[in-house]
């Protein structure tokens, strides 16, 4: 299998992906992209949340003319979405579109996906050549027993590269989706021996906060641990906000990202004697604010095992009666008041 750091370097805007780079993040809007104010709202909001790459929905020739605009106010790449009409996809980056994502098994003629990629090769535009296990073709259902599997989702993919390759341009990153988590993984497992191109990873359609979360957690896991993909999206059924702090915490916890606040909190049991899980669920959101620092902060139960359980945080609080005790590194710092318990661990971490 060829490691992440044989990719192709590709420039999306300001962002490069491929090659050493760090795995980036990307989301999408889920406001209509006609509407300028709202779509420039919630994109400011996700790059505050650490989001590098937006993509946005163009079905219109509105949509496409808004790009532009919206461009003007926000500062990670853009990437227009292209469903079937391939004047949208021209139309996309005649406005501005850093890269533009294609199915063109959707596109229709050649003539109409040559006339996408003439556009791309002119102003040396990526293309994600994205692919769904939902849009496999029939003949790719039928050469592998007659139902969607990873090496149909992966020849689909290849085949729909190698046209546009043949057509001179190899700009280009891949994303192969399924919503069956295995299957998609053996899918990037697969195509990961076959392309230098990066890959755009994510595990589809997989749910709401609770199981999308979950699914994309496994998935990615597997997939990024084999050293495979090049920028992630983790799909919810929730404000996009969420997706970038879940793809925050998957590449954290895998190693490829540093920056950000760890929480560590007990799962509270018969020792308990405050309130943990709100108090947990309280740090939790303060610590989204601290992007900038690479933390462990620790929430704990009890002070019999507390404190030597925060030992590996930099920093962290253990329940007693009332009060509780603030640690770091493991060493008891001082006792304090139970409702003050979050204002002295903000005051510390902002500190540190
Ligand atoms: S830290 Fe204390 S309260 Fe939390 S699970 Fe462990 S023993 Fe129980």
């Amino acid at each position: 299998m060829l490691p992440r750091e044989n990719t192709h370097v590709v420039s999306i805007g300001n962002v490069k992906i491929g090659g050493n780079n760090p795995v980036a993040i990307q989301s999408m809007c889920n406001t209509k992209t006609e509407d300028i104010k709202g779509t420039v709202e919630q994109i400011l909001r996700l790059e505050k949340a650490g989001c590098q790459i937006i993509r946005c929905t163009v079905p219109t020739n509105e949509a496409a003319k808004a790009l532009k605009e919206i461009k003007k106010e926000i500062h990670i790449p853009l990437v227009a979405d292209i469903h079937f009409d391939y004047k949208m996809a021209i139309a996309a980056m005649e406005n501005g579109a850093d890269k533009i994502r294609i199915n063109p098994g959707n596109i229709g003629s050649i003539e109409k996906i040559k006339a996408v990629v003439d556009c791309a090769k002119e102003r040396n535009i990526p293309i994600r050549v994205g692919v769904n296990s939902g849009s496999l073709e029939k003949d790719l259902i039928a050469k592998y027993g007659g139902h969607v599997t990873a090496e149909g989702i992966v020849e689909s993919a290849l085949d729909k590269v190698k046209l546009i390759e043949d057509m001179g341009y190899d700009n280009l990153v891949i994303s192969i989706k399924s919503s069956d988590v295995l299957m998609c993984a053996k899918a990037h497992e697969l195509i990961a021996d076959k392309t230098n191109h990066p890959l755009h990873v994510g595990i589809t359609e997989s749910g709401t906060v609770w199981s999308g979360n979950i699914k994309s957690s496994i998935g990615l896991g597997m997939i990024l641990g084999q050293g495979i993909g090049n920028t992630i999206r983790v799909s919810l059924s929730a404000d996009p906000v969420e997706e970038i702090k879940s793809a925050k915490l998957i590449l954290r916890t895998l190693g490829l990202r540093t920056g950000g606040i760890e929480v560590v909190s007990c799962p509270t049991c018969g020792r308990t004697n405050i309130d943990l899980i709100s108090l947990a669920n309280e740090v939790q959101t303060l610590v989204e604010e601290y992007d900038h620092k690479n933390l462990k902060v620790a929430v704990m139960g009890c002070v019999v095992n507390g404190p030597g359980e925060a030992k590996e945080a930099d920093i962290g609080i253990a329940g007693g009666k009332g009060e509780g005790l603030l640690i770091k590194k493991g060493e008891i710092i001082r006792k304090v008041p139970e409702g003050e318990l979050l204002s002295t661990l903000k005051e510390e971490i902002a500190k540190m």
